[in-house]
């Protein structure tokens, strides 16, 4: 199997070092050289060693291993604010609703909502845990240094937020549309207030994936309490929808090692979303591009 320039430039990019298997003519090869990334066969990817001093990213202060607070595991309830039920509202009206939303304590601090971003029929999306500081100043999610590398973990698998086919595309959102203060870690009420909103926002896109980023995210979604460790490398559902689990960008800028993990949960992602063609009754498959490299 040989990587093309373009594939070896992204998993470089992600901090990946590759070295290819020897040549086969077995399932998965390309006698063209023209397999998908995410598909290529057995790989040996090592991540890069932390560099000295790397940068942290504007979330640093959310430590990984600060415990998650405890959530209810039952059924979360409607706790939107009152007389607004997200569950009948079309994209502007949801749009409009989370901007003038005021259901927890983080409309006080907050710049602006983040809402979310992406094209509203993609086949993918992205949902990651909170805004930070410059995503809460911008107004779009992943923005910044976890951003870059989000979008190049993203190319990796023939995925981008530019303009294309639905196939390779991604709506991007947070379990919370505003930033916690100081970026501290999202409490379990904000969370359930919020939860809504992101329902709403998977029912309109109708994804095939879901790929969930980061601890906070996962364990929200998931109602568990389990390290991501444990819950990656399983096929999940959030609302009938096939979820995969992988690590937040920011972690995996200061954890380079877990970068070669990441990399299964991608490609782990790309083989469901292909497994979609005959196990989402949700959204059946129409003609279209799907993602392959060149
Ligand atoms: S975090 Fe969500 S529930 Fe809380 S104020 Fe913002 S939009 Fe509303």
């Amino acid at each position: 199997m040989r990587w093309s320039a373009r594939q070896r430039a992204m998993l470089q990019a992600m901090g990946l070092r590759m070295w290819d298997a020897p040549p086969s003519s077995g399932p998965g090869a390309d006698p063209d050289g023209g397999e998908p990334a995410a598909a290529a066969a057995s790989p040996v990817l090592q991540a890069k060693a932390a560099a000295p001093g790397l940068a942290r990213d504007e979330r640093s202060e959310r430590r990984p291993d600060s415990p998650l607070p405890e959530r209810a595991r039952g059924e979360v309830g409607p706790l939107l604010p009152e007389a607004t039920d997200a569950g009948t509202l079309d994209w502007p009206a949801l749009r409009a609703a989370v901007s003038s939303c005021r259901a927890c304590a983080l409309c006080e601090s907050r710049t602006q909502t983040v809402f979310g971003t992406g094209n509203p029929d993609a086949d993918w999306m992205i949902v990651g845990e909170a805004p930070g500081m410059h995503e809460d100043r911008l107004g779009e999610p992943f923005v910044g240094k976890a951003g870059q590398l989000l979008d190049v973990m993203l190319h990796a698998i023939g995925l981008t937020r530019e303009p294309g086919p639905a196939a390779r595309q991604v709506f991007i959102a947070n379990t919370l549309k505003c930033r916690p203060p100081g970026n501290r870690n999202p409490l379990p009420d904000e969370l359930a207030r919020c939860e809504p909103f992101l329902v709403r926002q998977i029912e309109l896109v109708r994804p095939r994936v879901i790929l969930a980023l980061g601890r906070f995210a996962v364990q929200a979604l998931l109602r568990s309490n389990e390290p991501i460790g444990r819950l990656r490398g399983h096929l999940h559902r959030y609302h009938g929808v096939p979820l995969v689990v992988t690590y937040h960008p920011a972690y995996l800028l200061r954890n380079p090692l877990d970068k070669a993990r990441a990399w299964d949960d991608l490609r782990f992602a790309l083989e469901v979303w292909r497994r979609c063609d005959t196990e989402c009754e949700h959204r059946p498959r129409q003609a279209e591009a799907i993602p392959a490299s060149e």
